[in-house]
C-alpha cells in the first residue's frame, strides 16, 4: 500500500488500532500469505495456520479477556478480520463465525456456565465454531426454517438439515438454530450450542462446490439429535433476536473481509500497472486503466468508512444497526466484486492464469457476497426500515 492510501485506512484509528493493523498485516503476509496457493491446489483446510493465530490472540478478539480472549473493542475485531482476509478468505471465516456468530453471541446471551464452558476454548483455538442456520429450502428466508426441536424428557431433539456450513468437520461448536413451533415462524426460532462430537444423530457429509474447495464447505443433518435444556442459548422461542444480533455483528466482520479483499485486488493492480507494458509505455499511463485504479481506491474507501462507521456504533453501544450493517454489506459486496473483476482487467489474460493471485479473488469475493445475506437481501432490508416496514 503506498504511503496515502495507507493513511486513508487509518486516518482516525487510535494508535492502538494502527499497530493492530501493522502487526497483523505483516503477520498474515509472513505466515499465510506463503502457503495460500499451495493450500489452494491442494484443496487443504488451514488447521496449521489457525494454529499460528492462537498466541497473538487473534482466534479470540470478541472474547473478554477473563475468558482468555482479546477483546478490546469492535473496530479492532474489524481491522482484524480485514487483514486477515487481505491475505485468506479461509483463515478470516474462522475467525470470524467463531467470534461474531459464536464466541459474540455466547458473550452477549450465554448463561455463565455456557461462557466458562465454550469461551475460553474457542479462544485457545481449541474449538472451531460453525453456524448451522442455511437450509436446501433456503438460506434468504431464515424464518421459514424447516429444522426443528422437539421437547423431550431433559431437552430437545433436533431434526433437519443445514447446507453450505463452513468449517462443520472440523468443528467442535455449532450453533444451530431450529424451531420448537413452525407454525409460530419466528416466534418458534431457537438458538442451541451444540457439540458436535458429542451428540448423536449428526451427520457431516461434504457439500461439493466447483471451486472454493478449501473452505470446506458441508451439509450437516441432524436425526432426532439429542441435546440437553442447557444447550439453549437464551429461551425457547426467543432464538430469533438472538440470530439478528448475531447476523449484525456477522454482517460487520464479512463487510470488513469483503473490505480486506478489496484492498487486494487494488496492492496487485498498483504495481502490475506499472510493470505491465503496451505501447513502449506502462499500462498505467493508460487514462481507462487509470479510471479503473481510482474506481477501485474510492469504491474500497467508500466501503471503508461506512464499516468503520458500524463498528464504531456497535462500540458506542448501539445494539442493533440492522441498517447501518445491511449499508456495510452491501457497499463492501459491491467492492469486493467490481473491484476483483477490475482488476482482472487490469491484468488481462494473466488474470486467469495460475501464476498470479488476482483470478481466484473474484471467485472468493462473489461467495462473501452470499454469506450472512445476499445483495438482495440488504437491499429489501434498508429500503424496509427508511419505510418503516421493519424495524430498523
Ligand atoms: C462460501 C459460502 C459460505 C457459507 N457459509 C455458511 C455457513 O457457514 N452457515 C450457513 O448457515 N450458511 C452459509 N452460507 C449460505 C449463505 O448464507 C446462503 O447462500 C445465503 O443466505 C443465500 O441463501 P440461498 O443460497 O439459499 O439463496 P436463496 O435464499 O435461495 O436465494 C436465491 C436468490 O434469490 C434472491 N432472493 C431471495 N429472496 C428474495 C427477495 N425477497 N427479494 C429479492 N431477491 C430475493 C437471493 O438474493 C438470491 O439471489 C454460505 C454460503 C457460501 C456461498
Amino acid at each position: 500500500m503506498s504511503t496515502s492510501l495507507d493513511r486513508m485506512a487509518d486516518f482516525d484509528l487510535s494508535p492502538e488500532q494502527r499497530l493492530v493493523r501493522q502487526t497483523v498485516r505483516e503477520f498474515a503476509e509472513r505466515e499465510i500469505l506463503p502457503h495460500v496457493e499451495q493450500y489452494e491446489r491442494e484443496e487443504r483446510y488451514p488447521l496449521d495456520l489457525i494454529q499460528k493465530l492462537v498466541p497473538l490472540g487473534l482466534m479470540g478478539p470478541m472474547i473478554p479477556e477473563e475468558y482468555g480472549g482479546s477483546f478490546t473493542d469492535v473496530l479492532t475485531y474489524g481491522i482484524i478480520c480485514e487483514e486477515l482476509a487481505r491475505i485468506d478468505w479461509v483463515v478470516a471465516s474462522v475467525v470470524s463465525v467463531s467470534n461474531s456468530l459464536c464466541a459474540g453471541s455466547i458473550v452477549r446471551f450465554g448463561s455463565d456456565a455456557q461462557k466458562e464452558r465454550w469461551l475460553p476454548g474457542i479462544a485457545k483455538g481449541e474449538v472451531i465454531c460453525s453456524a448451522c442456520l442455511t437450509e436446501p429450502g433456503g438460506g434468504t428466508d431464515l424464518a421459514n426454517m424447516q429444522t426443528t426441536a422437539t421437547v423431550v424428557d431433559g431437552g430437545y431433539r433436533i431434526s433437519g438439515s443445514k447446507v453450505f456450513i463452513s468449517h462443520a468437520a472440523y468443528a467442535g461448536l455449532f450453533f444451530v438454530v431450529a424451531s420448537v413451533d413452525r407454525a409460530k415462524k419466528h416466534k418458534g426460532v431457537t438458538a442451541f450450542l451444540v457439540d458436535p462430537r458429542a451428540t448423536e444423530g449428526i451427520t457431516i457429509a461434504d457439500f461439493p462446490l466447483r471451486t472454493l474447495k478449501r473452505d470446506n464447505l458441508a451439509e450437516v443433518h441432524f436425526q432426532d439429535a439429542f441435546v440437553p435444556d442447557d444447550a439453549i442459548l437464551g429461551e425457547p422461542g426467543k432464538g430469533f433476536p438472538i440470530l439478528g444480533s448475531a447476523l449484525d455483528t456477522g454482517r460487520f466482520s464479512v463487510a470488513c473481509r469483503q473490505v480486506g479483499q478489496a484492498q487486494r485486488t487494488i496492492d496487485l493492480a498498483l504495481p502490475y500497472a506499472i510493470d505491465r507494458r503496451a505501447f513502449d509505455r506502462p499500462i498505467g499511463e493508460f487514462q481507462l486503466i487509470q479510471q479503473k485504479i481510482t474506481d477501485m481506491i474510492t469504491r474500497c474507501q467508500q466501503a471503508r468508512l461506512v464499516v468503520y462507521q458500524l463498528g464504531r456504533m456497535k462500540d458506542a453501544g448501539v445494539e442493533r444497526c440492522s441498517m447501518e450493517s445491511s449499508m456495510a454489506k452491501l457497499l463492501a459486496s459491491k467492492a469486493a466484486v467490481q473491484n476483483a473483476l477490475d482488476g482482472m482487467q487490469i491484468f488481462g489474460g494473466y488474470s486467469v492464469t495460475a501464476e498470479y493471485e488476482i483470478g481466484r479473488l473474484l471467485m472468493e469475493a462473489k461467495a462473501m457476497e452470499f454469506g450472512e445475506g445476499t445483495t438482495e437481501l440488504h437491499t429489501k432490508i434498508i429500503a424496509e426500515i427508511a419505510l418503516g416496514i421493519r424495524k430498523g
